[in-house]
């Protein structure tokens, strides 16, 4: 599995799961441990829907809107009334003490990847088939989790645009995807393949192995060419590769330069993986949009990060999730060492008011317990509103989505119904009870 910020064998269970029921498809029994059963969505349809709600936040003015209708034509939210205004328009759906929020993003989960089984062996047995067949499952539960757009930072062999095209043809149930493709990374680092004899996985340019500006320029290239819709990029190594370092810088000044100003000059984004002050300061410099990890934050950095409106995406709650009794001791040392640095670094940036979207390394603990992210934030420092705008309006932006994002007329119905109110208990937002995507009730736990 590449690229993912730890890698330890988690023997783990799916404990969060929203336990939801299929509204379109027959009930069938699940095969998938603690995992939702949904229909794949019928979208687009022309039915003019009335959602009714006790609540629903207004996470652009960062308030609590009560006895909420929104009305939704099609995919698109087409009124949002307070109180009976107008009699409701064609069906009603009564979500009774439910608050409503826009459709989460999750800004790093790496959908096809999980860490159980003989995980580190499994790109020498298993193809990007594979991946892809093991994302489905994994899709499913990040969007009754109420995650209805996610970024997949990494995967073998384009098995994310898989997922997509499957998810897009109504073959599968998911969340929109932002597909990178393969993070792009040096010969032996973070991105690649390592602890195997040569000629064991050996990659390229293609598969995100890059040595130089122009095969990084290459690099770039070719994820775009076969349907990435952003770059993601390792500018540090990581904790759990095999390198000695936690946080050195990896990709070069130039290179780093030349996979911006590629992925720039198409008009997509890049995500950098970084841990180390060196790398991260090196990568802000390049021009990246944002900062996965950000562990070692300098006073340098933050400054730069809010000068340039660089993104953190902070992947907060894997360092309490991550089981470090599964870590090689040397691994083990390398996470203890940096679980307070990061710590540190997600206060600073939220006090200094770098901008924050949302992300959780999903993969490196299990799918679906995306949401538990926001406690954790919210404990750092952040209010309720910001935690949840993280998740919504910046993601929004950082994702290149501006359909979406928040309840507002015009833009796409991703609507996520909870129990309580998430501005006074953000954890409401692990109590997922519905969920719409692109004006299709995807999730209903009420049946
Ligand atoms: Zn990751």
């Amino acid at each position: 599995m590449k690229a993912l910020a730890f890698a330890a064998p988690i023997a783990f269970a799916v404990t969060g799961a929203v336990a939801c029921r299929a509204v379109e498809s027959p009930k069938r029994a699940d095969a998938v441990r603690g995992a939702p059963v949904a229909s794949p969505v019928v979208r687009a349809s022309a039915e003019t829907v009335s959602i009714h709600a006790a609540h629903a936040v207004d996470v652009v003015a960062g308030k609590l809107l009560d006895d909420v209708w929104v009305v939704v034509d099609g995919e698109r939210i087409v009124a949002v009334r307070t109180g009976l205004e107008r009699p409701p328009e064609g069906r009603v759906i009564e979500l009774g003490d439910a608050t409503l929020v826009p459709g989460l993003f999750d800004c790093h989960v790496h959908l096809t990847g999980s860490l159980d089984g003989d995980y580190v062996n499994r790109s020498v047995h298993e193809t990007a088939i594979d991946a892809a067949l093991r994302g489905v499952r994994n899709a499913r539960v990040t969007l009754a989790a109420g995650f209805t757009t996610v970024r997949n930072v990494g995967c073998e062999g384009f098995a994310d645009v898989a997922l997509l095209r499957a998810i897009e043809r109504g073959d599968i149930v998911g969340p929109d995807i932002v597909p990178c493709g393969h993070s792009i990374g040096i010969t032996g680092g973070h991105a690649d393949e390592t602890g195997f004899r040569p000629g064991v996985l050996e990659s390229g340019p293609e598969a995100g192995i890059a040595d130089g500006p122009d095969a990084c320029r290459k690099a770039v290239r070719t994820q775009l060419k076969y349907g990435a819709q952003a770059i993601k990029c390792v500018a540090t190594a990581g904790v759990l590769s095999f390198e000695a370092s936690v946080g050195a810088q990896q990709l070069a000044d130039d290179e780093l330069a030349a996979i911006v100003d590629e992925a720039h000059r198409h008009g997509v984004k890049v995500a950098a993986h970084a841990h180390g002050a060196e790398g991260i300061l090196a990568a802000v410099k390049a021009g990246v949009d944002s900062i996965e990890h950000g562990s070692m934050l300098t006073r340098e950095a933050i400054d730069l990060m809010k000068s340039k409106g660089t993104s953190l995406v902070p992947t907060a709650f894997l360092r309490r999730r991550v089981d470090m009794a599964h870590l090689a001791p040397a691994q083990r040392a390398k996470a203890e060492s940096i679980f307070p640095a990061a710590e540190a670094s997600l206060r600073d940036a939220i006090v200094s008011g770098v901008r924050i979207a949302y992300g959780t390394d999903a993969a490196v603990y299990p799918h679906g317990e995306n949401a538990r992210e926001f406690a954790v934030l919210v404990e750092a420092g952040m209010t309720p509103i910001d935690a949840l705008r993280a998740a919504t309006v910046h993601a929004a932006e950082l994702c290149q989505k501006p359909d979406r994002g928040s309840i507002t007329v015009g833009l796409r119905a991703d609507l996520v119904a909870v129990a309580g109110n998430p501005l006074e208990d953000v954890r409401a937002l692990e109590q997922v009870l519905w969920v719409m995507q692109a004006g299709s009730v995807a999730v209903d736990t009420r049946r």
